[in-house]
């Protein structure tokens, strides 16, 4: 019944809601402690070659599915409520983007709330698959975005791009402790946490931005999103940002994601020896 995309994979199905499940490539008593993460199921650009990587040298892959959408639907009471899968790992995430996402229930705080408790227990299901046998030490989770940025002058869509993230930081942003322009184009960029990785990227020329340990303390920085969850939690955590065809605009750069990939192999396998 479930679509799985890939050859050695399996499917753990959420059981409060049976249409939404994970799929899980790669072997689970791996003894290789990273874990590659897609929230998003239309952002699939270097999906396979991950896939591939992962049956090669070890980890797991996990994919949230449902019906092929960006966002996943929650059945709330016989309601259909829309949450951003990677918005809700907090409490204060998930209440906020369901608010911003389904505006026309914000005001009804029974639904919302019923909401957010099945968006926590999504959660739970997906951590607990990323956690495994044994905890990893490092996510990575997979990422496409938009060309260029809203309001960039350029007709750009969305709000991820290394020529934002600059800015945000030299406006004072606290979310950011530190952001390098490289020479690959603004959307393809690396999310991290941890100091060794960013100077790592930053030395090979990548375009990376270092997250603040402090949005793990500051309830105005807590967006819900598994980048905060893992400072929260002392992950080492990795985001592999590249762009993709939207609405037929953009490109998808596939060749730059996988070298992306290929490098945060590199960083995961020199600390896992
Ligand atoms: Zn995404």
């Amino acid at each position: 019944m479930h679509n799985l995309l890939f050859v050695l994979s399996q499917a753990l199905v959420f059981p409060q809601q049976p249409n939404i499940y994970l799929e899980v490539v790669g072997d689970t008593h791996s003894t290789k402690d990273w874990v590659f993460f897609a929230p998003h199921e239309t952002e699939f650009v270097a999906n396979q070659y991950v896939a591939k990587q992962v049956v090669d040298k070890g980890g797991v892959f996990i994919i949230l599915r449902q019906d092929g959408k960006r966002l996943i639907t929650l059945n709330v009471g016989g309601t259909k409520v829309k949450i951003d899968p990677n918005r809700m790992f907090t409490s204060h995430g998930r209440i906020e983007s369901i608010k911003k996402l389904n505006p026309s229930i914000a005001e009804q705080k029974a639904l919302v709330n019923k909401t957010e408790q099945l968006a926590e227990t999504l959660s739970h299901f997906v951590l607990k698959a990323l956690n495994g046998n044994n905890k990893p030490t490092a996510l990575v989770a997979m990422h496409n975005n938009t060309n260029g940025y809203e309001n960039d002058g350029k007709n750009g869509v969305g709000d991820v791009s290394i020529i934002r993230y600059q800015k945000k930081f030299s406006s004072g942003a606290n979310y950011l402790i530190d952001v390098s322009h490289g020479s690959y184009d603004e959307d393809d960029l690396y999310f991290m946490t941890d100091r060794e990785d960013f100077e790592a990227a930053k030395e090979q020329g990548w375009n990376v931005v270092l997250q603040n340990s402090e949005v793990a303390y500051d309830p105005s920085e807590d967006d819900g999103s598994l980048s905060v969850y893992a400072e929260m939690k002392g992950y080492r955590y990795i985001n592999v940002e590249a762009e993709r065809v939207n609405n037929g605009f953009g490109e998808d750069h596939l060749s730059v994601q996988t070298e992306m990939v290929d490098f945060v192999f590199s960083l995961l396998e020199e600390r896992n020896q």
